[in-house]
């Protein structure tokens, strides 16, 4: 039987830490998605926090990241989380709500999101720490540079997708292995495109967008598949 290496990929494991749960949500006007994304690109603070995990994944063999809180309509308090060394994980204490995570990659692991780390953010959703599903920001860097942001668009279909997929360990798992397939049988696309075209099929009716980011941290274009099969992107508008 064919084993197939995926365990090594696997990243961004929450712990559940329980009792706790959010306080009552206040209203508040929120950002829509393109008016987040576009200020984040703007945002001095998220801009060095990416360029120092861009940095750390360069010289690291342990994940690091930043659990989001926001602090203002367009700011966060970043609570840093280091991952342990040779693991392609990070435990996160969700102990209470968050507004978003963001880390890195070290090399030969996934260029882009991994299974998990979907997975993670409707475990977030599902314990109920998520504090806002319209503003929850999930990020990562690589080693070599590539960045992406993943928001959810339609809480609905996100809920629809998670019951689908992450509700048991089957279906997660087969979940993870037609990603790992798709992303082997487009490999003549080249390493980061094979991972960009096989993240976008398996997020389609997910109600999750992907967004990706250039080198400098300051620009954000949203990714989609065209008709062709072959990457759009364009500016969030
Ligand atoms: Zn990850």
């Amino acid at each position: 039987m064919k084993q197939k290496n995926i365990l090594p990929y696997v990243t961004l494991f929450l712990f559940m830490a329980i009792g706790c749960k959010k306080e009552n949500n206040q209203i508040e006007p929120t950002l829509s998605t393109c008016e987040q994304v576009n200020q984040l690109a703007e945002n001095a603070e998220f801009i060095a926090k990416f360029q120092s995990l861009y940095e750390e994944s360069k010289m690291n063999n342990y994940e690091t990241g930043y659990v989001l809180f926001l602090t203002s309509k367009s700011s966060y308090a970043y609570e840093r989380v280091v991952g342990e060394q040779n693991k392609a994980s990070i435990n996160i204490d969700v102990d209470k709500a968050l507004d978003g995570f963001i880390h890195c990659h070290y090399s030969n692991l996934f260029p882009i999101f991994s299974a998990s780390d979907i997975r993670a953010v409707y475990d977030v959703y599902e314990v109920d720490q998520m504090k806002n599903p319209q503003t929850f920001l999930l990020g990562v860097v690589s080693e070599a540079g590539e960045s992406y942001l993943l928001k959810i668009e339609d809480i609905g279909l996100f809920k629809q997708f998670g019951q689908q997929y992450f509700q048991s360990l089957q279906s997660f798992h087969n979940f993870e292995n037609s990603y790992y397939d798709k992303q082997q049988s487009l490999l003549s696309k080249g390493r980061t495109v094979s991972f960009e075209i096989s993240l976008l099929d398996m997020l389609e009716n997910s109600g999750l967008v992907l967004f990706k980011g250039n080198l400098q941290f300051n620009r954000w274009l949203r990714m989609e598949k065209g008709t062709d099969g072959n990457l759009i992107t364009s500016v969030c508008r």
